[in-house]
């Protein structure tokens, strides 16, 4: 049951506490920091109703894996998932008031107020509780997950007897007796796993600090989960060890009125990141430091975090509240979901739940990238090295595939394997490949940063560009023809000539070889040395821009309108409206091939080939693709949306921009998907970006020319956003009748605003145009 909150442009903040909306909150309330990732759920724990309420942590990256069991095996089906593991809680703090143990759902809550702001990060939560037996006690928590140090979380936990003088226990847990959600029958829930992931190698148990130290069964990982706890006020203090749960017992005789306050520092560290035997002592440093520095520092370092954050990547809008809130949600939610340390990546549902497995999908080159790229460059950056990490695993799946070349990236992994078990929505979505090589040309158009070229990109676009030779092939008609591919609409699978797919190889291709002759050009010594690290033989580049050229794009003649692919135009059209509203989506109603047989969409497919490629299209083309694929696409897919949004504002159609455009930007905070207590929707939150600034502002970035055409919706009256492009900071800003360019930092910038070439620069920083 969705939860409304109050429409506050810099929190989100509930004033009760539902049961039947838990589920969804702890999502929603949920923090990170691109690697811990905790559910916003009760430090005390929570005993409600099966299935309201799942307790997670996670670790960004640190997984278990397990065989994939195919009752009907065949060649080459990935053989191992990975998925997110939910590691120890040790969030747990508990309180007795004379022997009465502190329960939302028992005795009276009153004066409840819960809330996440994003400028300071930390999630508070206060209220009066008054005890079965009539103890009354204001208490309340401040939670942080440290963006200033990935390891570290720390919690305060405050109680001040209101009626009474007596015995109060706090109680602080680290429980290792936690494990992951099963998926039952829908594909984007949790994990196939079936029992505990982590078995106990051994405990530290002393009078502030404990600590479990785990290993992972079968990816045979270590992990240390440690906390560091202190007490405000006198007391008697006591630990305890019951199996995988240690605990920090701290009595006191409290005094009416007198506040008592628990503060811990919690501590993840795995042998994903240190070697094993430096685990401990590493966790014991941070914890040492964090509790030397105090939770008052850590709350300042950080709002300082994220003063520096929205200085460069808020987006104002007046005239909206909750959409104002929606957007700045997303964001916020997408800075505590991203991996930033060149080994994890971001994933479908960041660190918030365990739908999709904690997996990485191309959702972060296409959707989420452009964000990050625009806002945060140098976490763009992080995203792309943790695609060369995955390079080896890359050539090694292109071998299982049979291509003796080349490196095909996974669907779906999280350390670099391939992790779908359903190819023909899965591995048959090479356009991968191309969605790869894709972020990096828009990487380097944005940052010119050739040392990551050099280092690292030139080798990835060539070495994925072999595929699309390999797969290949020639026609009759002498055009260049790729079969048997899924494209990005997950309700057509294993097609001829996909449109999305053959156009992304097409732009693929040309890429990989212009920076072949670019580098032999410019950089012969750099390019000996790529050339060297991936065999590359004389006459590929050429090659590539051959099967560029002839490269088959699905085109009806009599529509005149781009084919999904060769055969979309002629199957059965679905029928819509015998179609009960329950039965969507349809995955969860219908057999995969009862939708394949039909003309339906889960998703964007051509229409975002219209904005990837957006100079390859009349506005007329745009147009009617648009209005032929939106009667046959469902939006099944959260990815859908802001896509149709962002290509309806550019052919004019800005009502339905509007709609497609709110639909994107509140859809995790209205659950408007119904499963966002399964975790957050982040490519759909970047979506929301991409709705503000491709679609509203319509920008566009073409061969590294920067293009501007804002309109402004008329439920608006402003919106602004910035972006840094070539180490500049420029700010746009939208209102009735004209548009303000102001350079923020930097000494001069270029681009176009409805054609026209426009420069700002240091010394003239502001533009003003209509
Ligand atoms: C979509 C894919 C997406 C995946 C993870 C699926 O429902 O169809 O395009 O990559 O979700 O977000």
């Amino acid at each position: 049951m969705p939860h409304t909150y109050p429409l506050d442009a810099w929190c989100i903040r509930e004033t009760s506490f539902d049961t039947a909306s838990n589920f969804l909150d702890e999502t929603l309330f949920a923090l990170g920091n691109g690697y811990i990732g905790l559910r916003g759920t009760l430090e005390e724990g929570y005993g409600g109703p099966a299935g309201t309420s799942l307790d997670g942590s996670y670790l960004n990256g640190f997984y278990e894996s397990e065989p994939i069991t195919y009752p009907e095996a065949a060649f080459a089906l990935a053989k191992t998932n990975q998925f997110m593991l939910n590691v120890p809680n040790a969030k747990g703090v508990s309180l007795w008031l004379e022997g009465e143990r502190f329960d939302m759902l028992a005795g009276q809550v009153e004066n409840y107020e819960r809330k996440l702001d994003f400028r300071t990060g930390v999630l508070e939560r206060s209220l009066v509780w008054t005890s079965p037996q009539g103890r009354r006690a204001a208490i309340r928590s401040r939670r942080l997950v440290s963006f200033a140090n990935k390891h570290l979380f720390a919690i305060e936990f405050a109680v001040t007897p209101l009626n009474f003088s007596g015995k109060v226990e706090v109680l602080s847990s680290i429980d290792g007796a936690v494990k992951n959600q099963e998926a039952g029958d829908d594909p984007r829930v949790g994990s196939a796993v079936s029992g505990p992931a982590l078995h106990l190698l051994g405990a530290d148990l002393e009078p502030h600090y404990s600590a479990l130290l785990q290993r992972t069964l079968n990816s045979g990982f270590m992990l240390v989960s440690a906390a560091l706890t202190e007490v405000s006020v006198p007391h008697e203090q006591g630990a305890a060890q019951d199996g995988l749960r240690l605990e920090q017992i701290y009595m006191v005789p409290a005094q009416q009125d007198v506040e008592i306050r628990l503060t811990k520092f919690g501590s993840y560290y795995s042998s994903r990141d240190y070697a094993e035997s430096e685990l401990a002592a590493r966790s014991r440093q941070t914890l040492q430091a964090a509790q030397a520095a105090g939770f008052e520092a850590l709350v300042a370092e950080q709002a300082a975090y994220l003063a520096d954050f929205w200085a460069q990547a808020d987006v104002e809008i007046a005239g909206d509240d909750a959409l104002q809130q929606g957007i700045r949600f997303n964001q916020f939610h997408l800075l505590q979901s991203v991996g930033r340390d060149g080994r994890t990546n971001i994933s479908a549902k960041g660190v918030t739940g365990e739908g999709y497995e904690g997996h990485y999908f191309w959702d972060t080159e296409i959707y989420i990238f452009p964000f990050f790229l625009y806002n945060k460059p140098e976490i763009a950056r992080k995203l792309l090295e943790y695609r060369y990490a995955g390079l080896p695993f890359a050539r090694e799946r292109a071998r299982q595939m049979s291509h003796a070349k080349g490196a095909l990236y996974p669907w779906r992994t999280i350390a670099g394997e391939e992790c779908s078990a359903y190819f023909p929505a899965g591995t048959a979505q090479y356009h991968i490949n191309a969605d790869i090589a894709y972020s990096i040309k828009l990487y380097m158009e944005a940052t010119g940063d050739e040392s990551y070229l050099l280092q690292y990109g030139a080798e990835i676009v060539m070495e994925t560009a072999r595929i699309w030779t390999g797969i290949g092939s020639y026609n009759r008609e002498g055009r260049f023809v790729i079969n048997e591919v899924t494209g990005p609409d997950e309700y057509t699978a294993l097609v001829n000539n996909n449109y999305y797919t053959n156009a992304m190889a097409q732009m693929h291709l040309n890429f990989a070889a212009s920076i072949a002759e670019h580098l032999a050009a410019q950089q012969p010594e750099a390019f000996a040395r790529i050339a060297a690290a991936v065999q590359l033989n004389a006459n590929e580049p050429a090659e590539w821009r051959r099967a560029a050229q002839l490269m088959l794009l699905p085109y009806d003649e009599t529509l005149k309108i781009h084919e999904q692919d060769d055969s979309f135009l002629s199957r059965k059209v679905w029928d819509f409206a015998n179609t009960p509203k329950e039965n969507y989506p349809l995955l969860l109603n219908y057999h995969p091939m009862v939708i394949y047989r039909h003309q339906v969409c889960k998703q964007a497919d051509v229409v975002l080939a219209l904005l990837l490629l957006s100079d390859q299209f009349t506005l007329e083309d745009k147009k009617r693709d648009f209005d032929y694929y939106e009667a046959v696409t469902t939006h099944d897919s959260s990815l859908s949306s802001c896509i149709f949004s962002i290509i309806a504002s550019e052919v004019g159609y800005h009502d339905k921009a509007y709609e497609y455009f709110m639909e994107t930007a509140r859809l995790d905070l209205d659950d408007t998907h119904g499963n966002t207590h399964y975790g957050v929707h982040t490519a759909a939150m970047a979506g929301t970006w991409m709705g503000v600034a491709y679609g509203f502002a319509g920008m566009r970035v073409v061969e590294g020319e920067v293009r501007f055409a804002p309109t402004l919706p008329a439920q608006w009256q402003h919106y602004q956003f910035r972006i840094h492009l070539h180490g500049c900071l420029l700010q746009v800003r939208v209102s009735a009748g004209k548009t303000e360019y102001k350079l923020l930092h930097g000494d001069v910038l270029a681009f176009t605003h409805r054609g026209d070439r426009v420069e700002v620069t240091a010394s003239s920083p502001v533009k003003e145009l209509p």
